[in-house]
């Protein structure tokens, strides 16, 4: 037998080597935990056991992250990332399709694919807003709604999140970006048991490295996901240095104000060719892609509709200013 007939034909993702250089591409924070914080955690963890299992639930780091959101801890849940969480929504209910918006973030069509659900596209239109879904939903859907939206950076408007709810149809509303955007839709938790919302650690919170995201959502819907979730899925360490860092909010809010100060800056240089962005990263239409990464500065190179842009990570005030000078000589070699 031969196992290459055997394997299902998916195609993956692809994501290469980290190379050398200045890293404004996977839109992490540039901001590591500083040594006598990172000192003080891992002393705490030299006394964890190891051999142990993890809590099957991790229950006081989710009571921490619902302190956090403003909502009782039965509404929320951890996962490996929020990337995670997403095979697991699409698990939760029996749906017809799941609606996406391009241009938007890629994982929720590769797990929707490899769960085997049928996607419906209905692209943003010229301002990346998401559009109008009543007249497209007679299926039962599962609506992903990316806000602040990556890869383009802006906000999706409030009106419309709720639109997307009267339907009665499921919404995940992934807030991945969130902090840096200072606005959020979680309230609408309280009033629409079909909304769940992903956030993930990964961003403002600096914990890229652990792999911890959670998502808000009806106490029905956080059982049901509870139920079918692998057991003992979240490592110990990860749980343990999650629930120190909210002891840092402070901090984190201060990396948050930096990062948002120096996208402005960065926009305000490149605003005809950048997008308004309330996130950590900015989407700029020039072809600058393989120009940065031969000067070792690596962005995300887009495609399908946003061909020939580049979308940016904001990186420390160093590194950006490299970017900048990078760029403003892209653009007067362009001239010539
Ligand atoms: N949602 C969005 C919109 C993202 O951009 C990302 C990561 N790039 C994620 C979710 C996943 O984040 P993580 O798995 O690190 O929590």
């Amino acid at each position: 037998m031969k196992i290459a007939d055997r394997l299902k034909n998916f195609e993956g993702y692809g994501c290469g080597p980290r190379e050398e250089g200045i890293h404004l591409d996977k839109n992490e924070t540039p901001f590591g935990l500083p040594n006598d914080i990172k000192d003080d955690i891992f002393e705490e963890l030299r006394e964890t056991q190891l051999n142990r299992y993890p809590p099957l639930i991790p229950e006081t780091l989710e009571k921490k992250i619902a302190d956090y959101v403003g909502c009782s801890t039965e509404k929320i849940s951890v996962g490996n990332g929020s990337d995670a969480l997403l095979p697991l929504l699409f698990e939760l209910f029996d749906a017809d399709q799941v609606v996406l918006n391009p241009t938007t973030f890629s994982m929720y069509s590769f797990y929707a694919k490899r769960k085997g659900l049928e996607i419906n596209e209905i692209p943003l239109d010229e301002n990346f807003v998401i559009p109008s879904y009543l007249d497209v939903l007679e299926k039962r859907s599962i609506i992903c709604i990316c806000s602040p939206n990556n890869p383009t950076g802006n906000r999706q408007p409030r009106d419309q999140i709720i639109e997307a709810l009267e339907s009665e149809n499921i919404v995940i509303l992934d807030e991945a970006y969130v902090e840096f955007s200072r606005e959020s839709n979680i309230d609408l938790i309280e009033k629409y048991d079909n909304l769940i919302v992903l956030r993930t650690l990964s961003k403002a919170f600096g914990l890229a490295g652990l792999r911890i995201g959670y998502c808000v959502g009806s106490v029905e819907m956080m059982e049901y996901l509870n139920k079918i979730r692998s057991p003992f899925s979240q490592d110990i360490l990860s749980i343990k240095i999650a629930e120190r860092l909210f002891e840092y909010t402070e901090m984190i809010e201060n990396n948050v104000k930096k990062i948002v100060d120096e996208r402005d800056r960065i926009f305000k240089r490149f605003k005809d060719h950048a997008y308004p962005s309330q996130s950590n990263f900015i989407l700029i239409d020039l072809d600058a892609y393989e120009y940065l990464r031969d000067r070792g500065i690596h962005v995300r190179k887009m495609g399908g509709r946003l061909e020939g842009m580049i979308r940016v990570t904001v990186g420390k005030e160093e590194e950006n200013d490299e970017l900048i000078s990078e760029l403003e000589r892209f653009i007067e070699g362009s001239k010539r």
